[in-house]
């Protein structure tokens, strides 16, 4: 095989290439690019790529991340066994990653609802502290916080619901603006879908006159 000076040598291997990016990455801190692998004696960019298929193949075959912010597959792993118990930053430290690659990979495959640590939890606790622990319309123990003013702090703005309801007001069938429409508007609703079945409607006049 002829190298870049016009000599001949061994062939490389797929292990001596990956042995050779990796160097290249510890050296330079980055993932290697054509120019660094071509200004550097070793195997030629075309070399690497006949072995491997693409350049970014032999980057993660080498265990190299082909872009800064890219994920490699052992850190998607750890994200997605980890993400309930670890805040962004944690993993992000454990990783040697930016808090914001782990939070947009999480957006990107869902993994945040009912994440243990974050805000939604914290308001959910505090919601029910306000509102009960039970559906405020029908009354029903397995509940939901609904933002009533979307990603709102404050506690006004905010229901406890069961999934049913809660799925009324998602799926647009009733508009509740604020905490007098889950009476006014949704709780007619609820009562006149369900008024053959007999439930608990929740009487709670006090619960909207909780101080912000
Ligand atoms: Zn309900």
């Amino acid at each position: 095989m002829r190298t870049k000076n016009g000599k001949y040598s061994t062939p490389y291997t797929r292990s001596l290439i990956k042995k050779y990016l990796r160097s290249i990455y510890k050296a330079t801190g980055k993932s290697p690019t054509f120019r660094d692998v071509n200004s550097i004696p070793g195997p030629s960019s075309r070399t690497i790529i006949r072995h491997f298929g693409t350049w970014t193949k032999a980057l993660k075959a080498s265990g190299i991340r082909p872009h800064t912010n890219q994920l490699m597959e052992d850190e998607k792993l750890f994200i997605r066994q980890n993400w309930k118990e670890m805040t962004d930053k944690d993993i992000a430290e454990k990783l040697g990653l930016t808090s914001e690659i782990i939070k947009y990979y999480r957006i990107q495959y869902d993994l945040w609802k009912n994440r243990k640590g974050t805000s939604d939890q914290k308001h959910k606790k505090d919601g029910m502290k306000a509102y009960g622990k039970n559906c405020e319309i029908c009354n029903i123990s397995i509940t939901e916080l609904h933002h009533i003013v979307p990603k709102s702090t404050n506690i006004n703005d905010w229901a406890i619901l069961c999934p049913t309801c809660h799925s009324v007001i998602t799926r647009k069938l009733v508009v509740v603006k604020n905490r007098d429409d889950l009476k006014t508007k949704l709780t007619p609703y609820i009562k006149s879908i369900y008024k053959n079945i007999r439930f608990n409607l929740v009487a709670n006049p006090d619960s909207d006159n909780v101080s912000t």
